[in-house]
């Protein structure tokens, strides 16, 4: 019997690439305003420090890897010093600009009414600064409180521990966009899987989701026959 609906977060509830882009902008434009002396701080150069970053640790947290990259791109304006206040403006923007997907809030509340709804990130998109105020019964943030970041077990053990499974773990629904780091590994530990493909990709594996959609609009129906 399926009790639970789990969530990933970035891009699948949560439009985060928009978010960065437009925050990066924002960025841009207050240290052209507040630092009208020193060069432009420029998008392509803020993207690729970002990936080398990245590229650079894959396992740290976001927040750090975002923080690291940017303090490289301010030291390349000669604005390292302004680094710690530059930083707090650019997350505050992020989280600001991160709103859900056109079809996620009405899923939510279709799900909402029959099972209990969580939510589980590598990523540091807060709910409540998100637009998702109060709709997880559970909200699970990976390297807090030591929590291991998916792919590992552990992210999923937790999740199972959250939702309180008294049957096993196919009482639990795990919905997300990333085939490696969502589907793959939350099916190893036992839980059912929706992948949500808004791309349209090929699946890369038929038999591992439990059901596919390319639209959060699709998921309470696919769920409603996972639970059947
Ligand atoms: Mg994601």
């Amino acid at each position: 019997m399926v009790t639970t609906v789990a969530f990933d977060a970035d891009q699948t509830l949560l439009d985060t690439r928009r978010a960065i882009e437009a925050a990066t902008l924002e960025l841009c434009a207050q240290v052209a305003r507040q630092y009208p002396g020193s060069p432009a701080l420029e998008v392509a150069d803020l993207h690729a420090d970002a990936v080398a970053a990245w590229e650079a640790m894959p396992e740290r947290d976001v927040r750090t890897v975002r923080s690291i990259a940017l303090a490289r791109s301010l030291g390349r304006v000669g604005l390292g010093h302004a680094h710690g206040e530059l930083s707090e403006y650019y997350f505050a923007a992020r989280q600001r600009l991160t709103h859900p997907y056109a079809d996620a809030v009405s899923a939510l509340s279709q799900l909402g009414e029959r099972f209990v709804l969580g939510y589980a990130t590598n990523g540091n998109s807060r709910a409540e600064l998100c637009g998702l105020a109060g709709r997880f019964a559970f909200e699970l943030y990976a390297h807090e409180r030591g929590l291991a970041p998916k792919p590992a077990p552990e992210f999923y053990a937790a999740v199972l521990a959250a939702a309180g499974v008294v049957t096993g773990p196919e009482q639990v629904v795990y919905v997300g966009d990333s085939w490696s780091h969502d589907v793959v590994p939350a099916r190893a530990a036992g839980l059912r899987t929706v992948w949500v493909n808004r791309g349209g990709s090929t699946v890369p594996d038929p038999g591992v989701a439990d059901a596919v959609v390319v639209s959060l609009a699709d998921l309470p129906a696919a769920v409603r026959s996972l639970a059947a």
